[in-house]
């Protein structure tokens, strides 16, 4: 059996029901395998892959906080430290009740090769907790948010461990965990990203992740000698991604017609109006059901269905496996040309194979959203120098790290000949930078 069969089969059976972890381990092992062979002797000889795909370290911990009523819940959190080989751990902090042990795993997976990927000196991480902010009062998140940092600051620091938003942790959660790790650390320091502007937050954080995507996908299609204008885009996913890519596409021209949240979908004829939805979805915190009061032309409909409508792009931007068989099937036959991944693994393994086989570029999660943990990474700067950069000058940084990031990807996958294969191209060139540093770095 080969080395890469064998690692998979341990993750397997050793990780027990993390069927997320389970994929994300095999989509990347699988692309790596022409990279693997080449070295399969000193790769398991030193277990390389057996250290890559094992955590350097997993906090799981109590969260008791009292409701507004005076009941006390306990929610599960976690910090999964995974890699540190170039650079201290960062990744998200996901709040949300699907979160488990497993999920949390996938996600500080992915993150090693996306942060690799940047270019920058950051390490792969990610946590979270099954508590859903969701419906809450703000005293009940700030009582959530602080009972989960007085148990996390012990394992994180500027130096160390910088966690930053997901689903569910916006601005409003990291300002209240960030005042208590001051608190109890006494440190005023980069702890976390995605901060406030007032207390050492980055201009264009909030719109890196969806303007991240809109310049990869504009490079990309550029390449390919397609121009963004004009052409119709459909989104899924009506929070922070979704929002800035919706936003986005539309300064490129494009026209983006959908938008979705956990309960239903929009479908908007005339183009998404980005401010009524930031209105809705930032400010009142609302459903989508009460887009059509602002659009009377637009439809609602409950439950899934984005990915029915056609469109020349389509940029999945909710959540993990929420484009499947099916809808790539739908997808294809309405003429896609292009899927980019705004969230984390959204497309299943037989839905990316689909495009793939059908000509469709597809640029996974790794590469297509890093721009949010790029700009992280340039808060973290910005916090170690003292000072804050212009949005013009955050915004720039994000632009060219993404064009590099595309012609990194897409160089990775012609070297090995897997030309246009951007799913093998983002997984060699995250993964080739990590070893090496590992390998540097002796058996630690
Ligand atoms: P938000 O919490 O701001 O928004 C998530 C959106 O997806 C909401 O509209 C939410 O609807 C919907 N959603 C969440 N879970 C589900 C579900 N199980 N089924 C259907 N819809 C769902 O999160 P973000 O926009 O920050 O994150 C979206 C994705 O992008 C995630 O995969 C995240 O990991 C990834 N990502 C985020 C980055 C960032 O900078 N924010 C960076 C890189 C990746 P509802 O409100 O109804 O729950």
């Amino acid at each position: 059996m080969s080395y890469v069969d064998e690692v998979i089969e341990q993750v397997v059976s050793q990780n027990p029901n993390e069927p997320e972890f389970h994929q994300a381990v095999k989509e990347v092992l699988e692309s790596i395998r022409v990279v693997v062979d080449q070295n399969e002797e000193q790769f398991r000889r030193d277990a390389l892959l057996e250290r890559l795909c094992n955590p350097e370290r997993q906090i799981k911990f109590r969260v008791p906080w009292i409701d507004d009523k005076g009941q006390v819940h306990v929610n599960t959190g976690y910090r999964v430290q995974f890699n540190s080989a170039i650079g201290p751990y960062k990744g998200g902090l996901r709040l949300h009740p699907s979160v488990n042990i497993g999920i949390i795993k996938f996600l500080g997976f992915e993150q090693i090769f996306k942060n690799s990927l940047t270019g920058l000196p950051i390490g792969g991480g990610k946590g979270g907790s099954d508590f859903d902010p969701k419906g809450k009062s703000d005293r009940e998140v700030m009582a959530f948010c602080q009972s989960f940092m007085s148990e996390l600051c012990k394992y994180i620091g500027a130096d160390t461990d910088v966690p930053a938003g997901d689903i569910g942790t916006g601005a409003r959660e990291i300002g209240y965990m960030f005042g208590q790790y001051k608190k109890l650390r006494g440190l005023f320091e980069g702890v976390l990203t995605g901060k406030g502007l007032s207390y050492g937050g980055s201009l264009a954080r909030t719109e890196a992740t969806g303007y991240g995507l809109l310049y990869l996908t504009e490079k990309m299609l550029k390449c390919h000698g397609v121009d963004m204008k004009g052409k119709t885009v459909t989104v899924s996913g009506a929070g922070n991604v979704a929002i800035y890519a919706i936003e986005k596409a539309e300064q490129m021209g494009a026209k983006p017609v959908t938008c979705s949240d956990s309960t239903g979908w929009v479908y908007d004829p005339d183009g998404i109006d980005v401010a009524a939805l930031k209105e809705i979805k930032e400010v009142k915190r609302q459903r989508l059901t009460e887009y059509k009061k602002y659009r009377p032309n637009s439809e609602y409909h409950e439950g899934k269905g984005v990915w029915t409508v056609k469109s020349d792009i389509a940029l999945p931007c909710a959540t993990q496996n929420e484009l499947d068989l099916e809808d790539a099937k739908m997808l294809v036959a309405n003429g896609v040309i292009a899927v980019c991944e705004g969230a984390n693994m959204p497309t299943t393994a037989e839905a990316t194979k689909y495009f793939q086989e059908n000509n469709v570029y597809f640029v996974p999660g790794k590469a297509a959203n890093a721009g949010g943990v790029a700009t992280s990474a340039l808060e973290m700067s910005q916090n170690s120098e003292r000072l804050s950069w212009s949005f013009e000058k955050v915004d720039g940084e994000l632009k060219g790290i993404m064009v590099r990031l595309y012609h990194n990807i897409d160089d990775a996958a012609k070297k090995y000949g897997f030309e246009g294969n951007y799913v093998v191209g983002a997984n060699i060139a995250g993964f080739e930078k990590v070893v090496d540093a590992m390998n540097a770095q002796g058996i630690v």
